[in-house]
């Protein structure tokens, strides 16, 4: 059974309190913000909030996939709201962010998979709030090319996509997507002169020979920035935690990855793709 396997003692973290200003909490009530941080319950908002930085996710909440990690309703998603880059934007304002996450569920429903309503997103934040700078962690735009082109000529600050596992477990964990394709998509970017981020999670039933495979094969690409962050089984529908690693077995591969050339490695059993990402903005110019 799915709680069978008891977490660790370094995972039962408490949410930290006090560190959101009563005036944020009201702020995100009043306007019906949805981030990221506050829907999935993440552990690190005191942290990041306090930093300034927030996660938003555009397009609906209904994916067109079905990643056997992931706790997103799939199914045939709603139309696009015309609003959305707006509300977004001005979302980014009221709460006075310094660094602002986007990511979306995949729209393999829409024609262009939903890349022009993302460059209205970048356009609309970079408008309303010419100081914030943005990561986009975006889908794999079915390997097209000139769709991930188009973000890039949007010019967020940095462009993430997750190939969330290493290379054999792919098929397996993820949905539509290949190894390759989301390789293919980060080296795009790096070629772009963009910073380049992905992340994978832990916890999989990866070795760590497959992991230091993994590592090569981002830097390969051009991959600057690389989140490393444990599998946590969010139901019983999908696929069970393997393992937990240690945070020392963590540590040591934030080490690793920093000696194969990566500007940052996140890399910690409670490490989220967003986690710190106000620090990857800026590479040694
Ligand atoms: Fe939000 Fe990401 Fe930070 Fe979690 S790690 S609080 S989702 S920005
Ligand atoms: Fe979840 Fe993204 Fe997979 Fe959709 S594509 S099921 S949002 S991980």
């Amino acid at each position: 059974g799915c709680n069978s396997r008891r977490k660790p003692e370094w995972l039962k973290i408490k949410l930290p309190k006090g560190q959101l200003s009563v005036e944020v909490l009201n702020i995100v009530r009043e306007h019906h913000l949805h981030t990221i941080c506050t829907s999935g319950m993440c552990p690190n908002q005191g942290e990041c909030w306090g930093c300034g930085t927030a996660t938003f996710m555009i397009g609906g909440n209904i994916c067109t996939r079905n990643c056997r990690f992931c706790n997103v309703t799939t199914g045939r998603p709603l139309p696009l709201d015309p609003e959305e880059p707006h509300h977004i934007a001005s979302s980014v304002k009221l709460l006075h962010l310094k660094h602002a996450v986007i990511t979306s569920v995949d729209r393999d429903d829409l024609e262009d998979l939903g890349a022009t309503h993302w460059v209205k997103v970048i356009r609309a934040v970079k408008e309303m709030n010419p100081s914030v700078t943005m990561e986009v962690l975006i889908p794999d735009f079915q390997g097209r090319s000139e769709l991930i082109g188009q973000i890039i000529e949007a010019k967020p600050e940095v462009i993430s996509h997750n190939l969330e596992t290493v290379r054999r477990l792919t098929k397996e964990i993820r949905s539509r997507a290949t190894y390759d394709m989301s390789l293919g998509v980060v080296h795009q970017v790096a070629a772009s002169g963009i910073v380049a981020k992905s992340g994978i999670m832990l916890g999989l039933g990866e070795t760590r020979e497959e992991i230091l495979e993994t590592m090569d094969d981002l830097r390969a690409a051009g991959c600057a920035v690389m989140t490393i962050g444990q599998y946590l089984q969010p139901t019983a529908a999908n696929v069970e935690v393997k393992e937990y690693i240690t945070p020392e077995t963590f540590e040591a591969y934030r080490r690793i990855g920093m000696q194969k050339g990566f500007t940052h490695v996140e890399s910690g059993p409670l490490v989220r793709s967003s986690y710190h990402a106000e620090k990857h903005v800026k590479q040694a110019e």
